[in-house]
């Protein structure tokens, strides 16, 4: 056993893939469960470090160590769900791929900042497919009266997958990559017609993400609290690059 797998499975977690469930065209959900998990104090926007591949002496770290959003969580019987895009084509999307029910996997739980925030009126969420998740977990734990627009892309509309209950809270829409001008066109016709106090949280691509911070701040003069911002990926650069 290599120096890497040892640590990995001295300081992290095992866990066991339950299930794995292809939900779109390029999109897998695993649920996975693990005792801890009944005894994490859990807020909606968590993701996981998860480290792939821990056997494979090939991988490098920037190979190995991949953040997914929790998609959805059971304290009951101790269950995460998380939803992984392949389009990347990257290690993280060849091991969804290849893992199986009764698989080990090892994980870190990261809070970060990209979380639920309840003190606004109304939001407007923006990402691609990749945050989609996370997207959801956030628009299903806020308050019954917020009012939510959204603004969801990706290359082909069969990417995109149902929310866990089964519902579609979110607007889908065919665009290009990296659709700057597509999504200003869209968030002109919203942000109008949000109430009260308002939010927006984006995520996804880097440049979109960079593009979408200035276009709030300098246009639409959105203060800093009322952003919530976290690129996913990074064109050309692999995960934690
Ligand atoms: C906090 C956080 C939460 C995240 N949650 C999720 C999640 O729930 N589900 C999920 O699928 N991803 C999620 N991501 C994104 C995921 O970590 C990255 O997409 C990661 O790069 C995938 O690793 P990989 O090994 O498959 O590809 P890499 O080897 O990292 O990348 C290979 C190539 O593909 C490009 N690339 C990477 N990701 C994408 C993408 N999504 N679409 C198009 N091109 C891409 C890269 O720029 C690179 O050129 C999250 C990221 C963060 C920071």
């Amino acid at each position: 056993m290599g120096l890497f797998t040892t640590v990995v499975k001295q300081f992290l977690t095992e866990n066991l893939v339950v299930r794995k469930t292809k939900i779109s065209e390029s999109a897998y959900s695993i649920l996975i469960k693990g005792d801890h998990i009944k005894n994490i104090e859990f807020i909606p926007g968590y993701f996981l470090r998860l480290v792939i591949g821990a056997n494979n002496e090939n991988l490098s770290r920037k190979d190995t160590v991949i953040s997914y959003s929790v998609w959805d969580i059971n304290h009951t019987i101790g269950t995460v769900e998380l939803v992984i895009a392949t389009h990347s084509k990257g290690a993280g999307a060849n091991w969804i791929q290849q893992i199986q029910p009764g698989d080990k996997v090892f994980f870190r739980w990261k809070k970060g900042k990209f979380l639920i925030d309840e003190s606004a009126d109304s939001y407007l969420m923006i990402g691609d497919l990749s945050a989609l998740s996370h997207m959801y977990m956030i628009r299903r734990n806020l308050p019954e009266d917020k009012q939510v627009q959204s603004i969801f892309y990706c290359q082909q509309l069969n990417d995109m997958y149902v929310d866990i209950d089964g519902t579609t809270p979110f607007d889908f829409y065919e665009m290009s990559q990296n659709p700057i001008d597509e999504i200003i066109t869209k968030i002109e016709e919203l942000v109008p017609k949000l109430n009260g106090s308002k939010m927006v949280y984006i995520a996804g691509d880097s440049r979109v993400c960079v593009a979408l911070n200035q276009y709030f701040r300098k246009k639409l003069k959105f203060g800093t609290t009322q952003i919530k911002i976290k690129p996913f990926w990074n064109p050309g650069k692999k995960g934690l690059e």
